[in-house]
């Protein structure tokens, strides 16, 4: 079958980002091929765990996308930290005498952010607002590849690999159907060990907040990579929540205007026209500066400014949050000028921030420095399917109510013409379809095959 067409059926999408659909980004041919296996957040061993399984697989699925891609390289970044992976990767080029480069890259906070990459591989910047393709690069992370790997003998993705850590009993790596609830999650790695707890789905550091309540009523999706359990009274929950009255009072009253949260911000040291410290002023001054503004929507919302940079404990990128959801709800756009070229800062060597200054900074040191060297496999006896999981529109259900489905088929499908993703049974058994998502229970397999 065409690459493109297994890729579409499977229903892969970008498992470390936003889920944007693979078989749309890979329809292309570029210069480079790069694979992120960076693992950005700290905390997270899941796609360590994935090379050092599978490095064999990656490769070959490497070397297959590098000529579909028509690339002239492939290269791999990886953090100099993750020496047991490199020498598996290493190994697995030189026994299939593969033409993929490994580039390895300083353990800092956020080398896997896609500009900085391809400004470490490839020594471009991406303009803001724009895509690796600008500067002819695709960049595909670890789990993606491995479901594009199975997408060409037929397996749609059905299940995800997951770290479970921070404040649970037992910090373990889990591989369970997509739609298995957060709890259940939880559970697998012995329970959480405190009451008053947040989740941070994908990371501690950009992660999604899910409160304790609603552990319950929400579930894996083909982009999760890790649940992460703090405090909920913690430095990071407690920044996460202060409310924008109260972080505008602050700044009014505390921003001294030391520009440290530009002068440490990446995508400014990449050459972006992205100024923190100026829209803190506008907003702490409150002066009429429309462009200061405007910048806000080029942040990428790392946090670095926020959790790491401010000697004041202000919160430049949740005002750029704020000020980022007027612009848009306005319908202000970023203004991309044509054929401007970026050039990162020549301080940018060396104002990166090891990752380990971060975690120390953010009061993760507790949970750090824990390797998981095995998966547990788990079958819930109900999950509950996203209709959407990617960028794009909800797929469409073709199963009602009542049916029964066999583990593995195809449940919603991507319309012709829209921008979206196939989504595939995780588990058999009977459906329930919702608006937004579908409900199987799991049912005796003879009843599916009879149904
Ligand atoms: S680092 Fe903090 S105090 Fe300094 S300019 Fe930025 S927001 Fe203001
Ligand atoms: S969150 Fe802060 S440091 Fe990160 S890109 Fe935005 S302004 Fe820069």
């Amino acid at each position: 079958m065409d690459i493109i067409k297994a890729i579409k059926e499977a229903g892969v999408v970008g498992a470390g980002g936003a889920g944007f659909p693979t078989h749309i980004k890979f329809n292309t041919s570029i210069e480079t091929f790069i694979v992120n296996a960076i693992e950005c957040e700290p905390l997270l061993e899941t796609d360590k765990f994935l090379i050092r399984e599978h490095a064999t697989a990656l490769i070959e699925i490497i070397e297959k996308l590098k000529m579909h891609l028509n690339a002239s390289r492939a290269v791999i970044g990886i953090k100099d930290k993750n020496t047991k992976e490199i020498e598996a990767l290493k190994g697995a080029i030189k026994k299939q005498d593969a033409s993929v480069e490994i580039k390895v890259i300083a353990n800092y906070y956020p080398a896997g952010d896609e500009h900085l990459l391809v400004q470490e591989i490839c020594g471009k910047s991406i303009p803001p607002t724009g895509i690796p393709l600008d500067v002819g690069v695709v960049v595909s992370n670890v789990a993606t590849l491995l479901d594009v790997k199975n997408a060409l003998e037929q397996k749609p993705v059905i299940s995800r690999t997951i770290t479970v850590t921070g404040a649970v009993k037992e910090p373990t790596l889990i591989e369970v159907p997509i739609g298995t609830s957060i709890s259940e999650c939880l559970n697998l790695a012995g329970g959480v060990t405190t009451t008053n707890y947040t989740v941070l789905l994908g990371g501690p550091l950009m992660g999604h907040e899910c409160t304790k309540e609603r552990v319950e009523t929400s579930y894996v999706t083909k982009t999760l990579g890790g649940i992460v359990v703090v405090e909920s009274d913690s430095y990071l929950i407690t920044m996460k929540r202060l409310p924008m009255h109260h972080i505008i009072r602050r700044t009014e009253s505390a921003c001294i205007q030391c520009q440290m949260c530009t002068d440490l911000c990446p995508r400014y040291l990449n050459g972006h026209p992205l100024y923190p410290h100026k829209v803190m002023r506008a907003l702490g001054m409150h002066e009429r500066n429309l462009e200061a503004m405007i910048s806000a929507l080029i942040c990428c919302e790392c946090g670095v400014c926020e959790l790491y940079a401010c000697p004041m404990g202000l919160s430049p990128k949740t005002v750029n949050q704020f000020i980022k959801k007027e612009l848009l709800a306005q319908g202000i756009r970023f203004e991309k000028t044509e054929n401007l070229k970026y050039e990162p800062h020549e301080m940018m060597p060396y104002r990166k921030i090891h990752t380990d200054r971060m975690v120390a900074r953010t009061g993760l040191q507790k949970y750090a420095g824990i390797h998981l060297n095995e998966v547990r496999l788990y079958k819930p006896s109900v999950v509950t399917i996203a209709l959407k999981q990617h960028i794009g529109v909800l797929s469409k259900p073709i199963v009602k109510s009542g049916d029964f489905v066999a583990v593995g088929s195809l449940i919603a499908r991507n319309e012709e013409g829209t921008l979206g993703a196939n989504i595939h049974a995780s588990i058999s058994g009977k459906v329930t379809v919702g608006l937004e998502n579908i409900v199987i229970e799991a049912v005796d397999q003879m009843e599916v095959l009879d149904g």
